[in-house]
This record gives structure tokens, sequence and C-alpha cells, in this order.
């Protein structure tokens, strides 16, 4: 077939292929090369890479542009999408015979070489563009107003290197030499791993093939898809979302290879990158992928060794180990050499790479009150971590090190060169890896149906191991009678029966009423496993362990517990938990379930022993847990693990699971374990609201609480507490990505109501709908010393927009109304330019404050906009009107702006 035909006939999926997972990096890599290869023009290209246009768009419009251009053209797109896809998404496609790149003559003018030579400049100016700039700068070719529109945060390291490119060449031949020889100058002061001087030794050579080979076997799978074996990190892997907030709090996203790069350093001395993410947020997974592609030599070629730690591993190490020892014994031992090789690694700690995975799971928090800096001298392994991170051990080793974000403490931000955050998928992400985890594209269909149709389910799947969870147990998920699953606790009681109904010998579906009773005695053994090793911070079990408990082989083999990926030199079998929020699920069942625990066993989890720094009483249920007591350092690491146990057993003696849990436990045991948890919870919140301290006068932050409790216990308590205890929630209220119902806000704004200082409220990130804008409408009429309403990125339209609107234009007390991320559109603008327009009589009532309006990303349009421009005009109470990200063009912004100062865009 002819490759004009190939592209024909597989249209629909290079589309699929170049567009999968949202980013334009795929295409833009494409696009580099046939712009060196001279397919494309500079015209062509212009004509695909129209700014506004969609994705699919521009994929359509190259292959369009190269059909046109015929047989030779279709053949080195091809070529050129083979080299750029990584294999797993090649297969099924079919790139035709080989096609052989014509070696040009070298171009004779500065501004082709650029183009001839683009596709290396976006590798090796993405490392430098600070610098590029500068020097374009410096010799008056770029302006500074050049400059920014080449560094805006929204565009990834190379797209800004592309628009770096684009501009120099629409400068001129100047600028595209002055660039040229900047990289010229930076090629020769760099230090190159070539260099004769850096150049290893045959022993290094091998030590480096052994290390590769072995970190590639242990990456190769994933661990929760160990049992069933057909699953490799290729197969699955799927792109998760990585910013970094720059010192002024913008985020810029990041593509893997960018977690060592430059963009979003905060401190150039120092060498530790951490990349920080909720549990099941996918930090390990991203680092096996790290690790995968440099074992294949596809990212971080310029490290010559890689040697990839687990902290949960590490605190299995009691004995005391010089640095050499560390590498040697729990990496790659050197077969020959060891000397050679290990002094090459003290010489060249630009070439060298460490990971730590799971810092919080490591037993010992952050300290840097021991120094240490000898290579050879043996050290318990804690002060050689602690050292290695702060740099005053091996100099210059990059690091990486993941970990949830509760456990950095202030002592360890100190010496971090940046943070990455991994926001877990998107939702083009969710779709990606439903769609590779399942090969039938009919049932990665109803997969994807049924989540859309459950936004409490597909909220959950951005946190990728409840993505998993649910893809692998979609059978129980498509087929449940108890209704779809709307906690977390719901998801992993599936997760449950899942793995029970697979062991099972019964046909599918088969698993009775009964399954939890049937199998109470397994889910025993593994909670009193997982429980009494979260209390003492251990992940990883022997043998022996597991004896000791009467856990059997048949236990292990229902497949939570797996063996132990390791690298080290040792000959004993270890188990760990699937994943640690499993751990932290059995465990919480241990605590339910378990008829002899002693009577304190639940009022224990949420209490003293377990308090946590009031730095990181933030999250989850940590301020619901007693922080009266002063602080033991070695307690920091478990407290996030306990709050996901407390939560758990939240949801689980939650009335939604009586009837599975009847035949367990007596319900006289049950009642009085449910009772300690309100009990516990209530005063825990009471403890915290009392604590917010009031708001000084003209204090702009806002007091935050968290609270990330399983919604359907949260309307428990606040159900619970009516009448008797009374939850006093003051000034301000921030109950942020916590899944909040229209129902749970009803029951809220009721008891808040009640409260006089209640003043504030932010409820972004939850999935709030127009069925719940009539209660806030209902606030704003009511309570006219409402300071502060924040509802961004919730799913609210017009109508929720017109309702807010009505309760907007009988307000007088309200300095600030956040909505954006929702879809008001224009009708929703109009709306509020209406309330903004007659309550102009209102103005007189508040002529000190000054109202903030926040809109961005709502759909509106120029119609929109100048309904609010009218508005403004008659309102001087409105200090500001921010409108980022709306359907507007740059043009129109300007102009608009223009009319209207107090519009951002
Ligand atoms: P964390 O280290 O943040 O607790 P993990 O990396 O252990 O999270 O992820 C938990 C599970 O979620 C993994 O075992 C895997 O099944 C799934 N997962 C996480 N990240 C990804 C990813 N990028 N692609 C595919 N699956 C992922």
């Amino acid at each position: 077939m002819s490759t004009p035909q190939l592209i024909l006939k597989q249209r629909a999926e290079l589309l699929a292929v170049l567009c999968g997972g949202g980013s334009a990096e795929p295409l833009d890599c494409v696009l580099d090369l046939l712009l060196a290869w001279e397919v494309l023009v500079w015209e062509d290209y212009l004509s695909i890479q129209v700014a506004e246009k969609a994705l699919s768009y521009k994929v359509r419009q190259l292959l369009d542009v190269v059909y046109d251009k015929g047989e030779d053209a279709c053949s080195c797109l091809l070529a050129a999408m083979n080299q750029v896809l990584p294999e797993e998404q090649k297969a099924g496609l079919c790139f035709g015979e080989e096609c052989a790149v014509v070696g040009k003559n070298r171009p004779d003018t500065a501004t082709l070489t650029l183009l001839a030579d683009r596709p290396v400049l976006v590798r090796k100016l993405r490392d430098n563009i600070d610098g590029a700039l500068n020097a374009l700068l410096t010799t008056g070719c770029f302006t500074i107003k050049d400059c920014d529109a080449v560094q805006l945060p929204i565009y990834t390291p190379s797209q800004q290197v592309r628009r770096l490119l684009d501009q120099v060449r629409f400068k001129g031949e100047t600028a595209a030499k002055t660039l040229l020889q900047f990289l010229e100058q930076t090629e020769t002061t760099r230090p190159n791993p070539e260099d004769k001087e850096n150049h290893p030794s045959a022993n290094c050579m091998l030590y480096q093939k052994k290390l590769r080979s072995s970190v590639a076997a242990q990456s190769h799978t994933l661990s929760t898809y160990g049992g069933t074996g057909h699953f490799s990190l290729d197969d699955i892997y799927t792109d998760g979302l990585l910013e970094v907030m720059d010192g002024s709090g913008e985020t810029t996203t990041l593509g893997l290879e960018d977690v060592v790069g430059p963009v979003g350093t905060l401190n150039d001395d120092a060498d530790t990158f951490l990349v920080s993410g909720e549990a099941g947020s996918g930090k390990s997974t991203l680092l096996q992928r790290l690790h995968l592609l440099w074992a294949r030599e596809a990212l971080l070629t310029n490290i010559f060794l890689l040697f990839p730690f687990s902290c949960r591993k590490l605190n299995a190490e009691h004995r005391e180990l010089s640095l050499k020892e560390l590498l040697f014994l729990h990496c790659c031992w050197p077969d020959r050499g060891q000397d050679e090789v290990f002094q090459f690694i003290l010489d060249h700690p630009n070439l060298v790479l460490f990971t730590f995975d799971g810092l919080d799971e490591f037993k010992q928090g952050f300290t840097d009150e021991e120094r240490h800096c000898c290579p050879t001298k043996q050290v318990p392994i804690p002060v050689l971590l602690f050292n290695l991170l702060q740099g005053t051990l091996m100099k210059g080793v990059m690091k990486v090190v993941t970990s949830r974000p509760q456990a950095v403490g202030p002592s360890l931000k100190r010496y971090l060169r940046k943070e990455v955050l991994l926001k877990g998928f998107s939702p083009g992400g969710i779709d990606c890896f439903v769609k590779k985890h399942h090969s039938d594209p009919a049932m990665a269909r109803r997969v994807i149906e049924s989540l859309q149709a459950n936004s409490v389910l597909l909220s959950l799947c951005h946190i990728p191991v409840f993505c998993w969870i649910v893809t692998k147990c979609h059978q129980e998920l498509l087929g449940s009678q108890d209704g779809i699953p709307q906690t977390i606790t719901d998801v992993y009681l599936l997760v449950l029966q899942h793995f029970f109904q697979r062991k099972s010998y019964q046909p599918q579906g088969v698993l009775g009423k009964a399954w939890l009773e049937e199998h109470l005695d397994t889910v025993l053994k593994l909670g009193q496993l997982a429980l009494e090793s979260l209390e003492a911070s251990c992940y990883v079990f022997s043998g022996y362990e597991l004896q000791r408990i009467g856990l059997t082989e048949q236990d292990v083999s229902m497949g939570f517990l797996i063996y132990c990926n390791d690298l080290s030199v040792t000959d004993c079998k270890r188990y760990e938990f699937l994943h640690i929020t499993l751990q932290c699920f059995f465990a919480a069942l241990y605590v339910v379930l378990n008829r002899n625990s002693d009577r304190s066993a639940v009022s224990r989890l949420f209490q003293s022993q377990y308090r946590q720094l009031s730095s990181l009483s933030q999250r989850c249920l940590g301020h619901c847990i007693d922080s009266s007591v002063e602080e033991v350092e070695s307690h920091v690491t478990e407290t996030p693990n306990l709050q996901i146990t407390a939560q758990f057993v939240s949801g689980l003696l939650s009335q939604r699971h009586h009837n599975l849990l009847q035949e367990c436990c007596p319900t006289a045991v049950r009642e009085r374990k449910a009772k300690q948890v309100v009990k516990s919870l209530s005063k825990g919140m009471q403890r915290h609201f009392k604590s917010i301290p009031r708001p000084v006068e003209g204090e702009k932050k806002i007091n935050e609480v968290q609270c990330c409790l399983d919604p359907k216990f949260f309307q428990n308590i606040l159900k619970n507490k009516e009448g008797n205890t009374g939850l006093d929630i003051s000034e301000s209220c921030s109950l942020r990505n916590n899944n909040i119902s229209d129902e749970g806000i009803r029951k809220l704004l009721e008891k808040g109501m009640k409260c006089e200082r209640f003043q504030k409220i932010a409820l972004f990130n939850n999935n709030l709908t127009d069925a719940c804008t009539q209660h806030f409408a209902w606030l704003l009429k009511s309570k006219q010393n409402f300071l502060s309403l924040r509802l961004g990125n919730n799913n609210i339209t017009s109508q929720g927009a017109e309702q807010l609107a009505e309760g907007l234009s009988s307000n007088q007390s309200l300095q600030f109304l956040g909505l954006w991320g929702n879809k008001i559109g224009d009708r929703g603008a109009e709306a509020l330019a209406d309330a903004l327009r007659n309550s102009t009589t209102l103005i007189w009532l508040r002529p000190l404050s000054f109202f903030s309006l926040r809109l961005n990303k709502n759909c509106i349009s120029r119609e929109g906009v100048e309904c609010l421009i009218e508005a403004l005009k008659m309102n001087s109470s409105v200090k500001e009107v921010w409108l980022r990200g709306n359907n507007l063009s740059p043009e129109e912004e300007e102009e608009l702006s223009k009319q209207e100062s107090r519009l951002t865009f």
C-alpha cells in the first residue's frame, strides 16, 4: 500500500495517538522533524500551528497538508511518527517501509541552521532557556516583552523553546547567529560525559550495564499488576499531571523529563528534587517510569549511574553502612573494580542520580542535626540518608525524592531545589488509562460511560490508585446491586469483594451476600498485621511475621500482599501490601470487626499519641486528632496513615454498610464503636473550629479548615450533632477538595446561618451543581454580614449563576465572589451584571467595602463581558472582575480591557 493510502486508512488512529493524553508534545516533535527534513515549509507550519485552535484541528491540518504533498512527504510523516511515539502507542499502527531521510547539505544561513537542527535544539535549550534569552536580550535582539512572551507559564519548557526559536526566526539572521553563538559557548563550557577526563573505564562501563539491566528488570512491571503478570509498565503507564509553583504562586505544567530540569527551581544551591502528592497519586509509579526510561537510555541520558532506593525498604536495614555499602549492597554489586567504580562515583557527582521513594514512609522524620560527610565511614541509615538529601555528603549528586506533602517539614524544605506536585490523572488521562487497561474497546467504553454517569466516582478516579481499583473491579462496578460506589470506603470494599471473588471457585457474580463473613478470618489476620505494623511504621514483612499472626499461604494467595521487588542482596522473601492505602483499609477493618479489641481502640486511633505538628494539621482528619501533647518526631510519619485509617473506620461504621457488617460483628459492639467515632470527631472538630483565630481588621487571608471526611459521614456528623453537641462554625470554613454534595451544603449552611461569626466559605474543587446555588442565594439574602463566597472549579452553570445573582442583589456585605472554572456562560455573566447594576442602591449601604468578582474560565464570550462593562459603569464598589481563560480572542481582550480598566484578562 502506498504511504498516502496508509495515512488515509489510518487517519483516525493517527489522530488518536497524536491527540491522546491531551499533550501537544508529540505533534510538536513531529513538526520539528518535518521542518528539519524540509518536508514542511514555514508557511505550512504556520497553517498548522494556529493559535486558539484545538489540538485535533492541528493534527487534521497536518495530515491534510502532508497528504497533498504526495508519497515522499507521507513516508516522512510516518517515519517522524515512528520516531516520536512511545512503543506502546505504536502497537497496531503501520508505518510502511523504512524511509531514508536524505542527508542535505549544511544550510548556509543561521536561520536555516536553526530549522535544520530544530529537534536537537529543543532538547538542548530546554535546560537553558534563561541563558539563551539573556544572550538575546543583552545583544538587543530581543526586548523584555519578547522574553515574557516566550516564558509564559502556560507553556511547557519545550514549548517555550519552540516559541523562542520561532521568535528568533522572525527577528532575522542576526538573532539566529546570536543564538548559535550562545549554544556554541555553552557547549564548550558544559562538562560533557564523553570528555576524556569524564570517560569511564571498562569496569565502570560494565557496572553501568549491570545496573541498567537490574533497574530495567525491577521497573518493568507494575506491582499492582504483579499477580496477573500481563501488564508491563509500558502497556499501562499514563502521564500524570505534574506542576511546579514559582515564588509568586503561578503554576507551570511539566513533563516527566522536566522533573529534574531547571523550571521551578527555588534554590540553586540544593540538589534535591521533591515530587509530592497524596497517597495513590502515582509517585512510585512515576519514579519507576523514570528508572525504566533511564535504563533504556531514553531519558536522563546525561546520567551515567542511577541508584534507586525505597525508603520503606531502608527501614528494614538496621546495620550501620557506609555510602559505598549502601550503593553496592542495596542497588547493584560491581563484579569487577569495586574501588575504581566507587572512585568514579565520587569524582563525578554530576553524572549520578539517587532516587528515594516514599520518604513519608521512612521511620524517622527528617533532621539536619547530625552532619556526616565521609563516604566510607559507617553510620546509621537515617544519618546517611539525611546527609545525602542535605548535600553534606556527595554534594552535586541529584536526588529525586517522593513523599506525601505532610511529611515534608520546614527543615527539609530548606534543602530542596524544587518541589514538583503530582496531581494524578487529568480527565483525558482517566480515559487513556481505562483504554489501556481494557484491550476490549467496548468494555473500555462501558467503563468510561459508567464513570461519566457518576461524578463522585469520576472525581475519585483522578487519583490513579482509585482509577486502578475502579477499572480492575469493573465487573462488580457495572453489575453492582448495592448501587454505584459513592465513597472511598465503598471503593475499597469493592476491591475486597473483587479479590475474594477472583479466588472463589464459584462462578462469577455468585459471591454471596455474606461474602465478608465468609472471609472474616483472613480479613482479621490481614487487619491485625496491617494495624500493628502501621503503628510501628512498618510496611515490609518477613515470612516469620506472617506466621506469627497465623497467615497461611492461602491467605497470601488472595493477592492483597505481594512480594517485595527488591534489588538488595537478601535471601528471605519479604512481603508488602499492594498499596499503603490498602494496608490502612485492612487496619480499619480490624479496628471495626475485631470483637476482642480493647474498648479504647477507636478513640486511640483518633487521639493523643498520634497527633501531629500544627503545621501538618491541615489534611484529612488531622484537626480532629488531639494535638495537645508535645510532638514526638518519630510519630510524624505514621500520622497520615492513621488518619486514612481513621477515615476508613468512619466510613465502615456509617449507616450505608450496616447490612454488610451485621453478620460479622454484633450490632451492640458496632454501635458502641460508631458512638466513639462520632464523639472523637465532634470533639476534634470543635477543638479545631475554636482554635481558628478571629480575623484582625483588614486581614486578607482566610483561615482555613480542611476536612476530608467521607461525605456521607460528614452529613451524619451534622445530623448527629443537631440538638445536642452543636457544631461550631466560626468565622470561616474551607472545605475544598471534599466531594461535598449539594445536600451536604444545605445542611452545612443551615448550621452556618445560626452562627453569627460565620462569614466566609471556600468550597472550590467539590462537585457542586446548580442544585445548591439556591442555598447560597438564601444565605446571601439572609446573612448581611457574610463576606466571602468561593465556589471555584465546580459544576455551576448559567442557572446557578442566576440564582446567585438573585442573592447578590439583596446582599449588602459580600466582598468576594469566586466562580472561576464553572460554566456560567454569557447568560450567567449577564445575570450577575444585572445584580451589580440593580444593587446600586446598596452601594450607599456599603461605601467602604469593595467587591471582587472572579469569573476566570467560565465560557463567557464578548456578549457577556459587554453586559458586565455596562453594569460596572453604574457600580463603583466593584473593584475588579477577573475574566481570564474565557471565549475571547487576544484582540477582543485588549479592546475590552481598554473600555473598562477593572477587568482583568
Ligand atoms: P503513590 O506512590 O503516590 O502512593 P503509586 O505510584 O503506588 O502511588 O500508584 C498506585 C497505583 O496506581 C499503581 O500501582 C498503579 O496501579 C496506579 N498508577 C499510579 N500512577 C499510574 C500511572 N502513571 N499510570 C498508570 N497507572 C498508575
